[in-house]
């Protein structure tokens, strides 16, 4: 009774905490988490465990097969996700995305799947059901950051929290993604919906502010969603690949 009484009390005290920071900006982006929708039905925790478990050394690179990605637009068609600066995130989303699938498609030999290819709703079940489904090596989600700071600005990248082949995966397409930024936020862990039920390695990219003007500007211009393409492919090329 007392240990739950302290426990609950404290519960209380940390999520408060939590909430609390009015100044301090904020640290994880504002995307759909993990209980925004039920799971999808094919998630399965032991396949999510073996992928997650793969060494990716030098033998097993070379007798890799090719791998089969899938790319997820973040939001699209009723949900334009963040606004702002005369921008809609689900068109920069949808265009860097198939700008990356083409130029994959071009270069490596990989199979890739869209999760949208047009300006669509797509339910956060069905793009993690849809990646699950296909049997996907790798699930890479790409967003658009916002925050009521209007200063703020730069990249980050995620990965399920504890996963191994996540993190390197996002630390991957980070490594690649951050000369395109001079803020460098960092590759971070979240229980985000399409990162919690994908039975692969996944990462969720946030490749600048909407909000923020100077990241604006550049979103805006399709030479650099195209560099932004280009570096997104070549981090898988390397997580996969390894070089
Ligand atoms: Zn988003």
């Amino acid at each position: 009774m007392k240990w739950s009484k302290m426990l609950a009390v404290t519960l209380i005290v940390s999520s408060l905490a939590a909430a609390a920071p009015a100044f301090a900006e904020r640290e994880i982006a504002n995307e759909p988490a993990w209980d925004s929708e039920p799971a999808p039905r094919n998630f399965d925790p032991k396949k999510r465990e073996e992928a997650d478990k793969r060494v990716f050394d030098k033998e097993s690179i070379r007798m890799a097969a090719n791998p089969i990605i899938v790319i997820d637009p973040g939001h699209g068609g009723d949900d334009p996700g963040a606004t702002g600066n005369g921008l809609k995130e689900k068109d920069l989303t949808l265009d860097i995305a198939l700008r990356t699938r083409n130029y994959i498609v071009a270069n490596y030999p990989a199979t890739v799947y869209m999760t949208r290819s047009s300006d669509t709703t797509v339910s956060l079940s069905s793009r993690t059901s849809f990646a699950n489904a296909r049997n996907a090596d790798f699930f890479v989600s790409m967003h658009i950051n916002s925050a009521t700071n209007t200063s703020a600005n730069g990249i980050e990248t995620y990965a399920y929290p504890g996963s191994v082949n996540g993190k390197r995966l996002a630390t991957e397409t980070y490594n690649q993604l951050k000369s395109s930024f001079s803020s460098h936020r960092g590759v971070k862990e979240y229980a985000y919906y399409v990162l919690t039920y994908t039975n692969m390695p996944a990462t969720l990219g946030e490749t600048g502010f909407i909000s923020n003007a100077s990241d604006a500007s550049k979103l805006a211009q399709s030479s650099f969603r195209q560099t932004l393409a280009t570096q997104y492919a070549n981090g898988m090329h390397r997580y996969w690949w390894g070089f």
